[in-house]
């Protein structure tokens, strides 16, 4: 049986035992206490005595846990009967504690305390032993502090991994404490799809012993989002070279992750229309060169990936003399604005064949001069057009010959019947020949714009008297327009050298628009007037007028502006002002309008007496 040692009746070992301790703890600050099993304090050591500021007799007979030592702090007051009740269990408790044995005066302890049985005199104790930890701990708190401060989550983790810091930074981010994410308790946090490799790149680091980089996403605690780290890991080692633990920092990179990402997709985007080969891309410089194409690009050019790999695919010299300046204005517009806008231009490959392709190019890197380029082929598209321009122009020559000799027979019965005076047959005659003349001026301009299209659109220049010939075109024009009066302002007085057929053409089209645009309107104004160098006929009327979206477009081959082809208020198929602008850009004039949408439009044509070249 064991006996429970009396105060006064320490034994002589344990005395022993404390003066040992003493000396082999000589010079350092070494605490020992032996006590009671229910921890009362039978004897200390000098360090105790001095550090406390008390004599022995003042703690003999005093328990441990009701020291003012721990009342500084309910927590750890909490903590040392914990442990001591541990003890008191016959538990070896090691702990590390802070002890305050004097106001204003603290020490940091590694203590441990163990039951203990005196063998001789069978007496059962606990003693206390302290380890003196207060610098040890200062330069840990201080080295915290310094790498708290750093705004990067920094770790540190035993040589197995074993993660035991994380700076101040991974509880901000993560809310979570050290003990909560210490071991391998950190992985909660990094988002489950990524858990499972980080930890396995964490321990083949471990395995090799190389530092290492980790890239995963860590949940925000407070938002709930998971963001992207990029995590490096260095081993920490002794003079020997043994691994004696781990460091590392964990850096916030979603941002640059982010744009990674968004460049990876747009560059699988990017890849996969390169790949489909629906139209020719390339990367291509400003001088001529071919770095990349797909195999779309290099059919179309007639050249091997192998050709142009040793750079031989040039589109310089591709390139007919004719669209050389072409490519000049597209580079010129590619180094002032980064792109060009699409335009037609045609390649001759190697085996002299032509191919007509609408090019887009987009400047990658002003200094290299690489660009994106891409081609679509239209040879086909446009062989159609010329088919489909070849056919009108057949078309409307096949009609106009019946046309034209309906029109005699009409004329011949007008006459005939107006001799005999029957009115009746007179005005029913009349409205056929107005028909016939609308149906003929619709073939006609069929005709024109086939022309147009195929270069065949002829001019016979003559000195005419523009202002003789607009009176009479504006009196021919009067009695078909009987809703409007059109009223001639002004007068000129130089002759011009044009094709009169045209340049009626030009003040028909505009005057019947006019007159057609305005229904609710009664007059249709056409000034005059000139310079030395040239004429101006403007033509106002008060209809409906353009949107401003549409003005530019109008004078475009079929094109009705705000109305389609279907549109019943004003019928027409969108080919009299491209055929008045060939006109007038072919005699280097222009034509401008302004409109304003409700209350007209006037559209004003200058007309140079010296012909440009
Ligand atoms: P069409 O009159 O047969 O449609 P045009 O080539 O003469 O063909 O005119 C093209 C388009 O321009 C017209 O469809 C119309 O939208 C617009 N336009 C031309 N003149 C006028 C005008 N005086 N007022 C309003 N819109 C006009």
């Amino acid at each position: 049986m064991s006996q429970e040692p009396q105060i006064d009746n320490i034994s002589a070992r344990v005395k022993h035992i404390v003066r040992y301790r003493e000396v082999v703890n000589y010079g350092t600050r070494f605490g020992l206490i032996v006590m009671t099993r229910d921890g009362r304090i039978l004897e200390v050591n000098h360090t105790i005595l001095e550090d406390t500021g008390m004599s022995l007799n003042d703690l003999v007979g005093k328990y441990v846990v009701e020291r003012p030592w721990w009342s500084y702090s309910l927590e750890t007051q909490r903590q040392i009967r914990e442990v001591m009740k541990r003890a008191m269990r016959g538990e070896t408790v090691r702990f590390d504690i802070r002890v305050c044995p004097r106001p204003t005066f603290y020490r940091d302890i590694d203590a441990t305390i163990m039951p203990f049985l005196d063998s001789t005199s069978q007496g059962e104790y606990l003693i206390w032993t302290g380890f003196d930890v207060t610098e040890r701990k200062r330069l840990e708190d201080e080295k915290h502090f310094l790498i708290d401060a750093i705004p990067t989550i920094i770790w540190t983790a035993r040589p197995d991994g074993y993660i035991d810091y994380l700076n101040k930074q991974w509880s901000n981010y993560t809310l979570a404490s050290i003990e909560q994410s210490s071991g391998d308790d950190w992985s909660k946090y990094v988002h489950p799809d990524d858990r499972q490799k980080a930890l396995a790149t964490w321990y083949g680091m471990i395995r090799t012993g190389e530092p290492g980089e980790n890239e995963y996403r860590l949940r925000n605690g407070a938002t709930g989002e998971y963001r992207w780290f990029l995590v490096h890991t260095t081993p920490i080692r002794d003079a020997q070279g043994n691994i004696v633990g781990w460091c590392g920092t964990s850096a916030d990179n979603h941002d640059k992750k982010m744009v990674e990402v968004a460049l990876r997709v747009r560059e699988l985007q990017f890849r996969t229309l390169f790949d489909a080969n629906i139209i020719g891309i390339g990367i291509t410089d400003i001088y001529g060169r071919v770095w990349e194409a797909n195999d779309t690009y290099l059919q179309m050019l007639g050249g091997t990936r192998e050709d142009m790999n040793r750079g031989e695919v040039r589109w310089d010299q591709l390139t007919p003399p004719e669209y050389l300046e072409r490519d000049e204005k597209a580079i010129q517009e590619l180094l002032e604005s980064g792109t060009c806008q699409p335009y037609e231009k045609e390649y001759q490959r190697p085996d002299g064949k032509r191919i007509l392709v609408v090019v887009g190019i987009a400047l990658l890197d002003k200094e290299s001069g690489k660009a994106i380029c891409f081609f679509v082929d239209i040879t086909a598209r446009k062989e159609l057009e010329k088919r489909k321009d070849e056919f009108i122009s057949l078309a409307s020559h096949e009609l106009k010959t019946p046309i034209t000799s309906l029109k005699m027979l009409i004329q011949f019965l007008r006459r005939r019947v107006q001799k005999e005076g029957d009115k009746r047959t007179n005005y029913a005659l009349m409205r056929m020949e107005l028909q016939v003349d609308a149906l003929k001026r619709l073939i006609d301009d069929l005709l024109n714009v086939s022309k147009i299209q195929m270069g065949l659109f002829s001019y016979e220049d003559e000195i005419l008297d523009p202002d003789k010939v607009l009176h009479e075109t504006i009196e021919v024009l009067q009695p078909t327009l009987a809703d409007h009066v059109l009223i001639l302002h002004g007068h000129l007085h130089h002759a011009l050298v044009c094709d009169q057929q045209r340049f009626n053409q030009v003040v028909t089209n505009l005057v019947t628009n006019a007159a057609k645009y305005s229904p609710e309107a009664h007059e249709v104004d056409i000034f005059l007037s000139e310079s030395e160098q040239w004429i101006c006929i403007k033509v106002c009327d008060h209809g409906v007028g353009i949107p401003a979206s549409q003005r530019e477009k109008i004078f475009e081959r079929f094109n009705r502006g705000a109305y389609g082809t279907s549109e019943k208020a004003f019928s027409g198929l969108g080919m009299g002002l491209y055929i008045t602008y060939e006109i007038i850009t072919h005699y280097h004039g222009s034509i401008t309008v302004e409109s304003e949408e409700g209350k007209g439009s006037i559209f004003t044509v200058y007309l140079p007496f010296a012909q440009q070249t």
